[in-house]
């Protein structure tokens, strides 16, 4: 189980951006996975040997939990994975993201977003998932975007050391 005391991040994302595989890379298969009734992994992520991060990937937004919400209470850092090579439905994550930060418990919380599946030929650079996110318009929030590949566990102790220098 987590212990206590590490910052708490909430990843976040639309389901299939591949937010499990980052985790079990990331890991080498250690996830934790909770029962189906309560759905959601935690875990404590070792990002080296002074970070620990405790994670919670809370799932994918179409098939989120009713009370997802009571999730983000607490949360340190929002970590929303996207898929970088799925144009059809950034707009769709966009709209998510949204949610997610308008909600009263993410006031002012540091937001890192994971542009995933940087491996495929055909992905968006960071530039253009900045710019169909639009990031420059969360101005009152400290926020970061980083690319990724979860299935290859390419820049992910990269980003995730990122995640903990956002947490105040
Ligand atoms: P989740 O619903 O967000 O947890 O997504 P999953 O982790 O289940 O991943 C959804 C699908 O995308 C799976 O078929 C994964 O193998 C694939 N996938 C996840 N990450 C990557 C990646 O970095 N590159 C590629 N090419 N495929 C990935």
């Amino acid at each position: 189980p987590p212990r206590a005391g590490f910052p708490t991040v909430i990843l976040m994302g639309l389901d299939s951006s591949g937010k499990s595989t980052l985790l079990y890379t990331f890991q080498k298969g250690e996830v934790m996975k909770t029962t189906p009734t309560i759905g959601f992994n935690v875990t404590t992520l070792n990002v080296d040997n002074n970070t620990s991060l405790t994670v919670w990937d809370v799932g994918g937004q179409s098939k989120m939990r009713v009370n997802w919400r009571y999730y983000l209470e607490g949360c340190n850092v929002l970590v929303f994975v996207v898929d970088s090579s799925d144009r059809a439905r950034i707009r769709e994550a966009d709209k998510a993201l949204k949610v997610i930060l308008s909600d009263d418990n993410m006031k002012g919380v540091p937001l890192m977003v994971l542009a995933n599946k940087k491996d495929l030929p055909n992905s968006m650079t960071i530039r253009e998932v900045c710019k169909q996110l639009d990031l420059p318009r969360y101005k009152h929030r400290a926020w970061e975007i980083q690319a990724c590949s979860g299935l290859e566990g390419l820049g992910l102790r990269q980003a995730f050391l990122s995640v903990a220098k956002l947490v105040k």
